[in-house]
């Protein structure tokens, strides 16, 4: 009798921890994935994810007729048409890896239970990060909350072991398939197929492999480049992690053997990924609520006007309208631009942070709960050692310090390319003769600024006290 393969967010055959214990069974292995209507019945038919997803999975169906296999495609909610599935072609045990959102938890344990009504079992295992649930915590026996602390003992507890890919080659003839579930196009799904390509964005294990021998070169320098949003400096692999076409044991083993700077602190942003994932797991409120509890009730007025302006880059602050139109266009932010616009919309124009975390979820091609809702909260102040919630970020000197040339800015906001680095950071302190020989007209080519940066910030003051008692 067979066992199933279940991908989800894993979608790569190498170094992969449920393959490779599916192997071990040496029993028959039927691969399959669920294009899960429960949650693609909420995306857009543009959604650039499920091309992304797509494309990815037609890499490894691909790859599965090589050996005499295929990829089994199934359509529905994964509650029902795994067991479906598994009872239609006799299986002993559904292998896949762990998801530790809490949706995913509820679904997984939905099915676990399906699955015991025919003897069937569900086994998952650790696959997606280097350190899961229990496996770092505090003398105390407690989750870590404050990075720094977690990072070190993250790294005092890393070995080999934990490092080392799985080999996850089937035996020969040992991937098999049934007739039906089979392949379908994008349109079918109910989806327009998205020109990622176009954008630099390629997908599958293969699109994951160019990216990092692309950066592999740049790894040494990331230290010194990764806050200039106008260079090439991080990886770009975060799409990568989301979706699984590279192994995390793969990319944190080469940071852990290579001993120059950029790769010692491009280790700990991997380290950040864990850290986030394990505050999910132990504190799952954080998707809908504040970490910190004293900033549950923060009475943001939440301006709409101001909460569109900032959706589609006209807040008339260049380095804000420059990062949230990078989004739109590419589905991407550089991490300081996350911070800058993120801090902007909490503590500028004083809107929920939950309401930005959903524009970055629906926007951003790498979304991930746990890191999102992490980097929102560090932002907002609100959450596990976040930022002080009296330390705001200045729009204006972040962008002279980050964008000191307006590169970043000239690409996304081209009405100001004309501008001197002088005033391109803030073109409403540029008197009238120096816009018009730059083409800029305030109001009408480029918003005025909406909001007032020092008057917002006593407000953000003020509103932080107030919630604090
Ligand atoms: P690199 O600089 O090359 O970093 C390598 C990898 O480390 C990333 O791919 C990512 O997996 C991980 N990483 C880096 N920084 C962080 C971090 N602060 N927290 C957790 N993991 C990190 N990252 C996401 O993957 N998905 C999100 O939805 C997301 N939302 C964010 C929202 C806000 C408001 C902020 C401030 C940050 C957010 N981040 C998110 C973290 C970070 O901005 C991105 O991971 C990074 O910009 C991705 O680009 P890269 O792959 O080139 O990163």
């Amino acid at each position: 009798r067979p066992v199933i393969l279940w991908f989800r967010r894993d979608l790569r055959l190498a170094d992969h921890a449920a393959l490779y214990h599916a192997i071990k069974t040496n029993a028959p292995i039927l691969p399959v994935f669920v294009f899960d209507t429960t949650i693609l019945s909420q995306l857009s038919k543009e959604d650039r994810r499920v091309t992304f997803i797509w494309e990815s999975c037609l890499q490894l169906h691909e790859a599965l007729i090589k050996q005499g296999s295929k990829l089994h495609i199934l359509q529905g909610d994964p509650r029902t048409c795994i067991p479906e599935f598994a009872q239609a072609v006799g299986a002993t045990a559904v292998f896949c890896n762990r998801d530790y959102e809490p949706a995913a938890i509820e679904r997984d344990q939905a099915v676990a239970e399906q699955l015991s009504t025919f003897d069937c079992l569900l086994c998952d295992f650790k696959d997606q990060v280097i350190f899961e649930k229990d496996e770092v915590l505090t003398q105390a026996g407690k989750p870590y909350t404050v990075f720094t602390p977690y990072k070190n003992a993250w790294l005092k507890k890393v070995t080999p072991f934990y490092l080392r890919a799985y080999p996850s080659k089937p035996n020969t003839g040992q991937l098999a398939k049934v007739t039906g579930y089979d392949w379908m196009p994008l349109e079918a799904l109910g989806f327009e197929p998205q020109p990622l390509a176009t954008k630099n964005v390629f997908s599958g294990e293969d699109g994951a492999e160019k990216l990092w021998q692309d950066f592999i070169h740049r790894l040494p320098f990331y230290h010194q480049t990764r806050d200039f949003p106008s260079i090439k400096g991080p990886s770009y692999l975060s799409i990568h992690l989301r979706f699984g076409t590279v192994s995390i044991r793969q990319l944190a083993n080469f940071a852990m053997h290579d001993s120059s700077s950029g790769a010692n602190t491009w280790l700990s942003e991997l380290i950040w990924r864990d850290f986030y994932h394990q505050i999910l797991w132990h504190f799952p409120h954080v998707v809908h609520s504040s970490f910190k509890a004293e900033y549950q009730n923060l009475a943001f007025p939440n301006n709409q006007a101001w909460l569109d302006a900032w959706k589609k880059g006209e807040t008339g602050y260049p380095i804000v309208d420059a990062a949230m139109r990078q989004l739109s266009q590419s589905g991407y932010m550089h991490n300081r631009l996350r911070m800058v616009a993120a801090s902007f919309l909490v503590k500028d124009l004083l809107v929920d942070w939950r309401l930005g975390e959903a524009w970055f979820a629906e926007q951003l091609l790498d979304f991930d709960l746990a890191a999102n809702s992490g980097g929102w909260q560090w932002s907002a102040s609100t959450g596990c050692d976040a930022q002080p919630y009296f330390r705001i970020f200045n729009p204006i000197s972040q962008s002279e310090k980050f964008d000191a040339e307006g590169k970043f800015i000239r690409r996304y906001v081209p009405e100001l390319a004309n501008l001197s680095n002088k005033w391109i950071h803030a073109p409403w302190l540029a008197d009238r003769q120096t816009l018009e020989i730059a083409g800029v007209t305030l109001g009408k080519n480029y918003p005025k600024p909406i909001v007032d940066h020092a008057t917002q910030r006593e407000a953000a003051l003020a509103l932080f006290k107030i919630a604090k008692g």
